[in-house]
């Protein structure tokens, strides 16, 4: 068992304190700062971004936009338009720009299309992404699909479109890969499931960790793009926070049929995108920029997937197989989640995310974070010691 002393059990009570003022969501590494100020954090392994791909981003910056004096401009003036964003953005994601519609971070757009498009009910899949139920408009029911354990959590589509038929459900949600246990939709499979359920009003496809997927050794990078295509009741979802390790920025976008975007940008949205998140989807034309950024996107694929095969060999703890870039653990000699999150945190500096409040999720379950390889070397280190101490 982990003996947590006064200082931890101190620590514990204002997480909990911060945690409850947070909702469905960890505290910000800044919150946490400004609040404990004698706490020393050293990895932030709750955020799940790809630290490379953020010192890529503050290269850019750095010689594109201050060395050139156009911080001025980016604050002084008014960012682009929604739909001039979206052109910016069309050519990379090879669908014609009257599809795209931007936001401010993936979350405004989860927002927007639950409020516009999904009456009556929604069927999410359980654990997930707080937002998609908490998000919901009043008027509409959501129905909890119940992810199997005993599969690793990963979805099973003759189960899902039973459930979704037997409910009669008008909308679905996927998330490929899911947060927070990292399982895994093949492509094929995917669209497959698509296919039964094109009788649905909207299928939301959440694809904000597909950049940290595969299908083989290629890590050739995986779209949907097609599929939003084939059919027309798919809207995909794409948070730019956690590839390209710019939570702070808000980027995101939706893909869905035209009349869609032209419903939401009639009513709203207009600047919702300010002038340093500009300058970043302004790097998509730029091929230099995302032949770069395919690099770090490779190698860190690469040594997270490392990572996680490292914890999977430690004892007392089982590893969830994950094509995103964080793992969800569960602890199986009796560690309560809480008390090993607070001991990362307390004897190593090290922020993982508890899971106690995910519902959907039976047993006592931790999600770690990627990070730099030096990084994930120190949280493998942590745990070792931890798990062989007790
Ligand atoms: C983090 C996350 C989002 C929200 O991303 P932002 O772009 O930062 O708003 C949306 N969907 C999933 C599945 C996420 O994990």
């Amino acid at each position: 068992m982990i003996h947590l002393n006064a200082n931890d059990l101190a620590l514990a009570k204002s997480l909990a304190q911060l945690k409850a003022a947070s909702g469905s969501h960890s505290p910000s590494i800044a919150t946490l700062k400004e609040a404990l100020p004698s706490l020393k954090i050293t990895i932030d392994a709750c955020f799940l971004s790809n630290p490379y791909a953020t010192d890529l981003f503050m290269q850019e910056l750095e010689s594109k936009l201050l060395a050139k004096q156009g911080l001025r401009d980016a604050l002084e003036f008014y960012p682009s338009q929604n739909h001039i964003i979206a052109q910016k953005l069309a050519k990379y994601l090879h669908i014609d720009s009257p599809h795209i519609f931007i936001g401010n971070g993936a979350i405004e757009v989860i927002q927007a299309v639950l409020h516009n498009f999904v009456q009556t009910n929604l069927v999410v899949p359980i654990p997930t992404f707080s937002s998609y139920y908490e998000f919901v408009r009043n008027d509409a029911k959501v129905l909890l699909y119940k992810l199997p354990k005993e599969q690793n959590y990963t979805l099973d589509i003759e189960a899902y479109t039973k459930f979704i038929k037997d409910h009669n459900a008008k909308n679905a949600l996927l998330i490929n890969p899911n947060n927070p246990d990292g399982s895994y939709i093949p492509y094929d499979t995917l669209r497959e499931c698509l296919a039964r359920l094109r009788h649905l009003d909207t299928i939301i496809i959440d694809e904000s960790f597909l950049h940290f997927a595969y299908e083989d050794s290629s890590l050739e990078q995986i779209s949907y793009t097609k599929l939003a295509q084939e059919f027309s009741n798919v809207v995909l979802i794409k948070s730019m926070s956690k590839d390209f390790g710019v939570a702070g920025l808000r980027a995101g976008y939706g893909i869905m049929a035209e009349n869609r975007v032209r419903d939401l940008l009639r009513n709203g949205y207009l600047w919702n995108v300010n002038g340093l998140s500009e300058f970043f989807f302004n790097l998509f034309s730029d091929d230099e920029f995302l032949q770069k950024y395919e690099r770090v996107r490779r190698s860190y694929i690469t040594q997270t997937q490392e990572f996680f095969k490292a914890l999977g060999q430690i004892n007392s703890i089982k590893t969830y197989p994950s094509k995103a870039n964080f793992a969800l653990i569960e602890l199986l000699n009796g560690t309560k989640a809480q008390d090993l999150c607070i001991k990362l945190l307390s004897s190593y500096g090290i922020y993982t995310r508890s899971c106690n409040d995910k519902i959907g999720l039976e047993g006592e379950f931790l999600r770690i974070a990627s990070r730099s390889e030096q990084e994930n070397a120190q949280i493998l280190q942590a745990l070792q010691e931890i798990f062989s101490a007790c």
